[in-house]
């Protein structure tokens, strides 16, 4: 099976309070120039946003994979796993 066919069998059930967190947007803005976030993230959750000059995160695509917690080179992101009930479902076939 082809990831994309993988990905359509993933449901959301999305909770209105973010589980995720830039814990200090400055770092992003002034010592972060690569920004990998963007990149290494499979859901595209982090997109840098040139008008506002920050990350923008959009939490709701979460595929709980966990590579922000190591991925990030500052340690800048606050992941925890959603609350009860709320997050990414898989289902097999
Ligand atoms: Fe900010 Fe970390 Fe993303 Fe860099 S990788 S832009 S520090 S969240
Ligand atoms: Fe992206 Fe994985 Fe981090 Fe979720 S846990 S924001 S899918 S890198």
């Amino acid at each position: 099976m082809k990831l994309d066919d993988k990905l359509y069998l993933v449901r959301f059930n999305t909770d209105k309070l973010s589980h995720i967190k830039i814990s200090n947007p400055n770092v992003c803005l002034q010592q972060c120039q690569d920004k990998p976030c963007t990149r290494f993230c499979p859901a595209h959750v982090y997109d840098w946003d040139e008008e506002e000059k920050r990350i923008a995160v959009g939490y709701e695509g979460c595929l709980e994979c966990g590579t922000c917690l190591i991925g990030c080179p500052f340690g800048n992101i606050d992941w925890k796993y959603p609350r009860g009930g709320f997050g990414v479902s898989w289902k097999n076939g």
